[in-house]
């Protein structure tokens, strides 16, 4: 069983409806509003206007506008990183506000949302700081005649594409290093998770953004997003989400060369080996799988377990994940909440019913949870996953955990590396050498050791494999956002082409 906290009925909350930031403007929008029903509590709770293909393009002439003749790429370093600060405490001090929004539209647990504000709050503090340090290199050693000195320069207009299950986190890592190097940008939320992103419209606003810098289209993505991937004005396009659509966005912008940075999926493995801390990686094992309902790129989806400690890992896992007190997520105490939309509830349910088919055993959960309101799914455990099975290749993107087994190192890392993705991967041992032999032949953009899912604004994220292109955070996350240019400068007489034959 699981520990189930049935939600409550909204009965106060009022409908909230929020509006589009073109040019600096509020607007409604012409076309139909998209509405939200929460996930965990079925009533409808914010509508966001339904932006269209021309809407996307106002937007992306007034991001072009503000960068070809606006103040921001012009202004000190000094002057965009005290916007971006005071961007911060504004944040921090609408924190409440957001969680609830981001708890409510995304399904996700109130306590691990603060804490995803408080996380944005530092790294929109970082950018700030990496404002001030971005610069380029100087070349006084070419001999007496030549002076190289490569510049950056912001590289332009940028759009940038964000997912549902981080709606405020995932904006955080991007859009203060795009504003730091000076770009202006047109912003798209998940149509299912806008509001948060509409209040950081309104935050930036309030703390100095210049009109034009920061565009904020809601609506679809075969609407708002296709004109963002494709339109010759825009220079560079920053996207977190599936690896489906991700794959069309880099198609979409091949066509006008468009800088691309891709954050997607990931099937992230677990090894652990018999000489580690058990009792800590049965907390990060359940941590890891049950996580924001295991809608999480950075999922420890996969447990490869060494052959003689499975059955024993199984079993605690399991006993572990009795525990875990699964329901509304307005309710502090609560870990996992609701999944975000009753097809993807359909899909998850789909993917465990495939696995018993092919002879998974379910080790704990493996069902739909009703609450009496809203879509939920146990945390569930499947035991006997053989590598080939789609449950153990392919994102699951719900609470749901696949136990494979090995005997070697060797066999180890040959799993791991089987699947398309590399986002990260988790190794348990207390052998120095068991764990840098891991980190370093594991094909994925972060290795965990004796830990899973840490992070901070200094340490660069991103794929290997399918798992995308580029990486956010970290002290070049503001170097992304840019173009080099060379200043090839001669120095004195100089000998001519004609003259010296
Ligand atoms: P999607 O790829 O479906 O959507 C992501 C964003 O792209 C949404 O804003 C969506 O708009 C938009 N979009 C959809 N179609 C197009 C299009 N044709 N052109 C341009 N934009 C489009 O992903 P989800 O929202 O379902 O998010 C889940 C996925 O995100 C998972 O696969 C997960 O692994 C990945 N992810 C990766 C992370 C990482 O850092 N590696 C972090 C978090 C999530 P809309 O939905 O509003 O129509």
């Amino acid at each position: 069983m699981t520990v189930l906290v049935n939600p409550t009925a909204l009965s106060d909350h009022k409908v909230r409806d929020f509006q589009m930031l073109i040019g600096g403007k509020w607007e409604a929008g012409t076309a139909a509003p998209i509405e939200r029903i929460a996930p965990s509590h079925g009533v409808l709770v914010s509508r966001v206007p339904g932006g269209t293909k021309a809407d996307a393009e106002r937007a992306i002439l007034a991001a072009r506008n503000a960068f070809d003749h606006g103040p921001w790429p012009r202004m000190t370093a000094s002057e965009r990183a005290a916007v971006l600060l005071k961007a911060a405490d504004l944040i921090a001090a609408r924190a409440e506000e957001i969680a609830f929004l981001d708890a409510i539209e995304a399904g996700k647990p109130i306590s691990q949302v603060r804490g995803e504000i408080a996380g944005s709050v530092d790294i929109w503090r970082y950018a700030a700081s990496l404002a001030r340090n971005l610069h380029g290199e100087s070349y006084n050693t070419l001999g007496d005649g030549t002076l190289g000195v490569v510049l950056r320069e912001a590289i332009g207009v940028v759009s940038i594409i964000t997912p549902w299950n981080f709606p405020f986190l995932i904006v955080a890592q991007k859009l203060p290093f795009a504003l730091a190097a000076g770009c202006t940008t047109v912003v798209k939320p998940s149509e299912l998770t806008s509001g948060s992103t509409v209040i950081l419209g309104e935050i930036l606003m309030e703390a100095g953004v210049p009109e034009g810098v920061v565009n904020i289209v809601t609506g679809t993505g075969p609407e708002v997003g296709a004109v963002m991937t494709t339109h010759p004005e825009v220079d560079m396009v920053s996207f977190t989400g599936s690896t489906g659509v991700g794959k069309l966005t880099m198609a979409n912008a091949a066509q006008t060369l468009k800088k691309v940075s891709l954050e997607l999926g990931g099937k992230n493995p677990q090894i652990v080996f018999p000489d580690c801390d058990l009792e800590a990686f049965i907390d990060a094992a359940v941590f890891g799988a049950y996580f924001n309902a295991g809608e999480c790129c950075n999922a420890g989806s996969r447990l490869i377990l060494h052959a003689s400690i499975a059955d024993e890992v199984v079993k605690r896992v399991a006993e572990l994940s009795k525990k875990v007190r699964v329901g509304d997520p307005l309710d502090p105490t609560v870990q996992v909440g609701a999944i975000i939309t009753p097809q993807h509830l359909d899909k998850i349910s789909g993917y465990v019913a495939g696995a018993r088919e092919k002879g998974a055993d379910v080790a704990h959960g493996g069902e739909v949870l009703d609450l009496g309101m809203g879509q939920y799914m146990a945390p569930t455990i499947l035991s006997g996953v053989k590598p080939d099975m789609a449950v153990a290749r392919e994102e699951v993107f719900g609470p749901v955990l696949s136990v494979l087994t090995f005997e070697t190192l060797d066999e180890a890392i040959s799993i791991a590396n089987s699947v398309d993705y590399g986002l990260s991967a988790g190794v348990w041992s207390r052998d120095f050498d068991t764990c840098l032999t891991i980190g370093r032949k594991v094909r994925a953009g972060t290795i965990w050791m004796n830990t899973f899912m840490d992070g901070a604004s200094e340490l660069p994220f991103g794929g290997f494999k399918q798992s995308g292109l580029g990486r956010e955070l970290g002290r070049h996350a503001v170097e992304d956002y840019t173009e080099t240019k060379t200043l090839n400068m001669h120095i004195g007489a100089r000998t001519g082409w004609w003259a010296a034959r």
